[in-house]
Order: structure tokens, then C-alpha cells, then sequence
């Protein structure tokens, strides 16, 4: 049976000078008190993996897809860094957590879902919740604050970074045997958070590279396609593919699992898609 994926957003600000870890070994992404400690640690090693991934047969099209002159733990991670700064529970309540700034604000809404059907329903993987508030306020002139890990961050680009889990990150079927802390299954959540990670950038009516409505498929009716080849699902149907190499010792199940989540990715993108200017948002 194939197994759909899709996937979500991410943002973080780049302390370069630091190296590619800050003290907690998290690349800077702050957890809200929504994030259970155990989904707090399975995240960190998944973000700590990164550190120890190597690239080899990179393509042009490769690098026109997540816009990056090298694929690198080091340009990947920093990548995350600049578009993952939050990452909230499933029970965090954006609407509740936001407060209008300005009524007036000069500045359309779209799902910012990933969405993954591990049996016959559409379960959320992740979603970019930061960018999701801005364009709701951008939609209606409004300019908000969200507060998020006991901060209030201003909601005036789509680099907030704050990225909400969804019930299919940790408890979906795919890979029932594994377990959560394989590097399989690190590695395709890994895969959701670039994807993420990429709802972070765009700018105009790209902002936040909306999923379009799939027009064919098992997701028709779902904003669960895309037209941009270096949106979030190309860009995360490229990492796998390089994921499904650093996967040493997987099984094959892992392995396959991985391809056709890939394969899965790449399947959204719609006929005639092109390539967009990746440059975030920010209102002023
Ligand atoms: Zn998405």
C-alpha cells in the first residue's frame, strides 16, 4: 500500500560564529511548554542527526530546489536555523495565543498543512503556524504578536518559525515496527521539517509558498499540491532522496519507506510548476 506524505514549515536566527549547535545541541529552535519532554528529545537527536549527515551526488537541480550553493550539515542546518525558531505542541492554540498589535496594519490565508494519510484519513504531520498567523493578519491588515515558549514574538514576516506538531509526526503507521528514535524514522521527520522549514520563505502572493489544490490523485480537494519546484514538497522530496542514502543500517521496510515518501513528495508537484523567489516576507 502506498503511503501518502506531505509536509509543513520552520525559522531561526543564524549565530554562525557559534557553530552549529548552541548549548542545548537543538540548532537554537526553542520548545514550547506544549511539546512533551519526550517529543522534546526525539526532536533534538533528530536535529542533532543532521550534524552527522554527509552529501554526495548533488545535482544543480538539487541545489535550484532548496536554493543552497552546497548541501552540507552545515548549510542545512543553518537553513533550519533561519526558518525553525518555535516548535509547539499539538495542543498549542494559536488564536488564543495571538494578540492584535494593530488594527490597521499594512501589509491570503492558505493551508500551511502537511498532511499524511497513513490509512484511509488525511492526518496533520506539522504545520507552519507562524506563517499561518501571518498571513491571516495579513489578509486582514491586522499586525500580530503571538506568545510562544513565554516569549511574545512579533508576527510581522513568514520567518517567525513557529512550527506546530501535528498527530501524524510521532503516531503514524508508517514504520509501526520502528522505533521512534530510528534514524529512519529521525530522518523523516527530518524530511518534514525542511518541508516546514520552506513555508517560512516567499514573499507576495508566494508568500509562505502556499500548497495548491490538488486537481488528481488521493488528494483532491486538498491544498496538498504545489506549483513551485523549490517549494516544500520538491524540496523535501530532494532531502529524502539524499536521506535514503545517510540511512545506514535501515532496513529495507525503513528504506522503502523513505523512497516512497520521496516518491509521495515529488508526486505533488502540479504540471507546469516553476520556480519562485524564496526571499521571506517582512512587514514593516
Ligand atoms: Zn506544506
Amino acid at each position: 500500500m502506498i503511503k501518502h506524505w506531505s509536509v509543513l514549515f520552520i525559522t531561526a536566527v543564524s549565530l554562525s560564529s557559534c557553530g552549529l549547535f548552541n548549548k542545548d545541541g537543538n540548532y537554537g529552535v526553542t520548545f514550547d511548554s506544549t511539546v512533551s519532554d519526550t517529543q522534546k528529545e526525539l526532536l533534538t537527536g533528530d536535529l542533532q542527526l543532521i550534524n552527522s549527515l554527509s552529501f554526495s551526488g548533488v545535482t544543480y537541480d538539487d541545489l535550484d530546489r532548496i536554493d543552497l550553493p552546497e548541501l552540507s550539515s552545515e548549510s542545512l542546518g543553518n537553513f533550519l536555523r533561519l526558518r525553525v525558531k518555535y516548535i509547539v505542541g499539538e495542543g498549542f492554540d494559536a488564536s488564543a495565543q495571538r494578540t492584535i498589535i494593530s488594527s490597521y496594519f499594512n501589509y491570503s490565508p492558505s493551508s500551511f498543512s502537511a498532511f499524511s494519510s497513513p490509512f484511509d484519513r488525511v492526518v496533520t504531520v506539522m504545520t507552519n503556524t507562524g506563517s499561518a498567523v501571518y498571513l491571516d493578519g495579513k489578509k486582514s491588515s491586522i499586525l500580530y504578536s503571538l506568545n510562544v515558549a513565554d516569549q511574545k514574538i512579533l508576527v510581522n514576516t513568514t520567518r517567525v518559525g513557529v512550527i506546530k506538531i501535528g498527530e501524524g509526526l510521532f503516531n503514524s503507521s508508517k514504520l509501526s515496527s520502528s522505533s521512534s528514535d530510528s534514524i529512519a524514522k529521525r530522518l523523516l521527520r527530518l524530511g518534514t521539517l525542511f518541508h516546514e522549514a520552506r513555508h517560512s520563505d516567499g514573499n507576495g502572493s508566494n508568500a509562505g509558498f502556499p500548497h495548491t489544490k490538488c486537481t488528481s490523485g488521493d488528494f483532491v480537494g486538498y491544498y496538498a499540491c504545489e506549483s513551485n519546484t523549490n517549494g516544500p514538497y520538491n524540496l523535501e522530496a530532494m532531502i529524502l532522496k539524499h536521506f535514503y542514502r545517510s540511512c545506514y543500517n535501515c532496513s529495507e521496510s525503513e528504506l522503502s519507506a523513505i523512497q516512497l515518501s520521496a516518491a509521495d513528495a515529488a508526486s505533488r508537484l502540479t504540471y507546469g510548476a516553476i520556480k519562485r523567489d524564496a526571499q521571506p516576507e517582512v512587514a514593516r
